[in-house]
């Protein structure tokens, strides 16, 4: 389906009206050999709430962003490349149904579909995908990824202390490396993780511990191994900073509005009708 869509004018066409609808708010797209396979709306759940957002599957990467009006209007782009990507299916719930967690390094979300059939097809079309730009780079598939950010809503008291009770005077934080929410005062610590940040970020007490024996440790073991070569690699350099970086910038996409209510749970997939495999023909 990619080979025959490649270099396709409708295949031009789709990709522009995507970046069209981003307007100027978006990346452009377009580029030779990319293959705009599928689109349609998943709910993300986000820290406050789970939000429609709309997603567009292309051969090499994954794009979502917020409705701003149904159909026509979006913003808040995301670019995931794919071989970045592992998906880990969840499992059902009285209140969730259809989900499944999307995972890279920098930052994991769960996603969910408006029926079972929905979901199958997104995660079949998408992991197919990943499969193939592996094969394509020559890549391993990536073992690392950032801990998802547990919902707000999910704990009213902190999940380390498990004391602190959460009001509209005390905030809510979340610990970057292991995403649960914390009280400020289990998350005073910052730590560089270089995969989510230049700068180093909030992580919760247990988690700096284990940061910090992680890093002595590895310091160790390169005083051993090495003399005469260059002392500490890059990434450790500078790992802790005491100081607050100040507040939490969070999600990104939290605070952006979105066309609730009104948007379509359509989803197409332009390789609807071929069979999956037919791709490798
Ligand atoms: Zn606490
Ligand atoms: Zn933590």
């Amino acid at each position: 389906m990619v080979d025959y869509l490649a270099n396709t004018e409708i295949n031009s066409q789709r990709i522009a009206a995507v970046e069209s609808c981003f307007g100027a708010s978006g990346q452009p797209l377009a580029l030779p050999g990319r293959v705009l396979l599928g689109e349609g709306v998943l709910t993300k759940e986000c820290r406050k709430k789970a939000k429609p957002r709309i997603f567009f599957l292309f051969n090499d990467i994954l794009v979502y962003g917020s409705i701003v009006l149904n159909k026509r209007k979006y913003r808040s782009q995301h670019i995931i490349p794919l071989e970045e990507v592992t998906l880990e299916p969840l499992p059902e719930t009285l209140q969730a149904k259809n989900r499944w967690m999307i995972k890279t390094a920098k930052k994991s979300f769960v996603v969910s579909a408006a029926s079972t059939t929905e979901r199958q097809e997104w995660i079949s079309h998408i992991e197919e995908c990943v499969r193939r730009q592996l094969l394509a780079t020559g890549r391993q598939p990536s073992t690392e990824h950032a801990a998802p950010w547990i919902p707000d809503k999910a704990t009213d008291i902190c999940m380390r202390c498990t004391q602190t009770r959460f009001s509209a005077l005390t905030r809510r934080h979340h610990c970057r490396k292991c995403g649960f929410v914390v009280c400020a005062e289990c998350s005073r610590e910052r730590f560089l993780l270089p995969r989510l940040s230049p700068k180093p970020l909030r992580v919760c007490s247990l988690c700096y511990r284990e940061l910090a024996a992680q890093k002595r440790k590895e310091e160790e073991e390169e005083e051993e191994q090495s003399v005469g070569s260059p002392r500490q690699p890059a990434y450790l350099a500078g790992a802790i900073c005491g100081a607050s970086s100040g507040d939490d910038d969070d999600s990104d996409e939290d605070k952006e509005g979105s066309g609730d209510g009104d948007w379509p749970s359509r989803v197409e997939f332009y390789a609807s009708g071929v069979s999956w495999s037919s791709f490798h023909s």
